[in-house]
């Protein structure tokens, strides 16, 4: 057994102040304040000091990093990508895809699928991949973004049941556009097998973001990116994305993708609970401007843009970065900030048991100092300096 303690603790639901958390075989065993419990005799104990320790995070769209991008990874670059990943927070995230021919998609699939059975296995120390998510093909023309055209879909069972098969059932988000034929079945179909339907690159109106919805969709990708600008007379997509209560909705918040101020919008159109911070971040992340790949697409970056053709193409954000930035952008606190990157993300991803410190769940967490920077990362345990 280990212990960490340190000045607060977020689980992140509850502050613990003088906090103490102990720590066997990878999984947490109590989480308390010293005042209550003292560490085990004779067993290692680090002390964070000052610092906040809270879950690690949780990014549920993400394509890459330092030079690997996850459609084509090989396990060793995977491995430096997940090693990257934790230094930045990230404990657990979903390799994302973009569109691409339905081969090189399914060929991708089998290895993240692969990724994620050995990560069940492995001994922690880095961040973990616990879900596909596949983004594309089933998406709108109109705003496809830098999706290649000739690779999008029409929904249809049959192709999403090949990806489904090809991913061998780890495949827990697809984004989709609601407005397309044949997406409503989709989406309960993909609802039905535990997916996380997230309306997203959609030119849809209000009436077909809600049949969207009430088919079982009930998260948004890369809010106001993508999407059909919000009109005061003719609402569409985003009318129902920041007013419905149940929908999560996730933002880029870099400060490129999205106005600051329209950050802070979005938080307090979806509240505390409904807020969910992704990076959306590609291969060119945590390097050099350049050029970099995307999927199968050149991505072209300078000072942290990512540029395809003149249009955005994801990101070189990080999730420590992101979190600091949400409490600059729309003045969340530290706790508030923790939330959108942790508990959040897990409950829209539909994994209850991640993105919190407690008892039974794994020693995943990160240390952070008051301005939010990373001082440690701990996975399965596991501490990343
Ligand atoms: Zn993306």
């Amino acid at each position: 057994m280990a212990s960490f303690t340190s000045k607060v603790l977020y689980t992140p639901l509850q502050r613990i102040n003088d906090a103490i958390v102990s720590v066997e075989n990878g999984s947490v065993v109590s989480v308390a304040s010293r005042n209550e419990v003292q560490a085990a005799p004779n067993k290692p104990v680090t002390d964070f000091g000052d610092c906040a320790i809270v879950p690690g995070f949780f990014d549920v769209h993400m394509h890459g990093g330092v030079n690997c991008d996850v459609m084509r990874g090989t396990a060793s670059e995977m491995k430096q990508l997940e090693t990257f990943l934790a230094r930045h927070g990230v404990t657990s995230y979903f390799p994302t895809t973009v569109t691409a021919s339905l081969d090189v998609t399914l060929s991708a699939l089998e290895r993240l699928a692969d990724a994620i059975e050995a990560a069940e296995k492995n001994g922690g120390g880095r961040a973990q991949p616990l879900g596909i998510h596949l983004e594309g093909p089933f998406l709108s023309h109109a705003k496809r973004g830098v999706h290649p055209p000739d690779d999008l879909l029409q929904p249809s069972l049959g192709a999403f049941d090949k990806l489904w098969q090809a991913a061998r059932g780890h495949v827990r988000m697809i984004t989709i556009a609601p407005e397309l034929d044949g997406a409503e079945e989709l989406i309960s179909e993909a609802s039905r097998r535990g997916v996380c339907v997230s309306l997203g690159h959609s030119d849809a109106d209000l009436e077909q973001t809600r049949r969207g919805i009430r088919a079982g969709a009930r998260h948004a990708t890369h809010t106001f990116n993508a999407m059909r600008p919000l009109d005061h007379r003719a609402p569409g997509i985003l009318g129902e994305v920041l007013t419905n209560k149940q929908l999560s909705a996730d933002v880029i918040a870099d400060g490129i993708h999205v106005d600051r101020a329209v950050v802070d919008l979005l938080f307090r159109a979806k509240g505390i609970e409904k807020f969910v911070l992704i990076t959306d971040a590609i291969s060119a992340t945590g390097m050099p401007d350049g050029r970099y790949m995307l999927g199968t697409l050149e991505v072209e970056v300078k000072d942290g843009r990512c540029v395809r053709n003149g249009t955005l193409a994801g990101s070189a954000l990080t999730m420590d970065r992101a979190v600091r930035n949400v409490m600059q952008f729309a003045g969340l606190d530290l706790q508030q900030a923790v939330r959108a990157a942790s508990i959040n993300p897990a409950q829209a991803a539909g994994m209850p048991k991640k993105g919190k410190i407690e008892p039974g769940g794994n020693a995943d967490f990160v240390v952070l100092t008051p301005d939010g920077e990373i001082r440690a990362t701990v996975v399965k345990g596991v501490v990343i300096q």
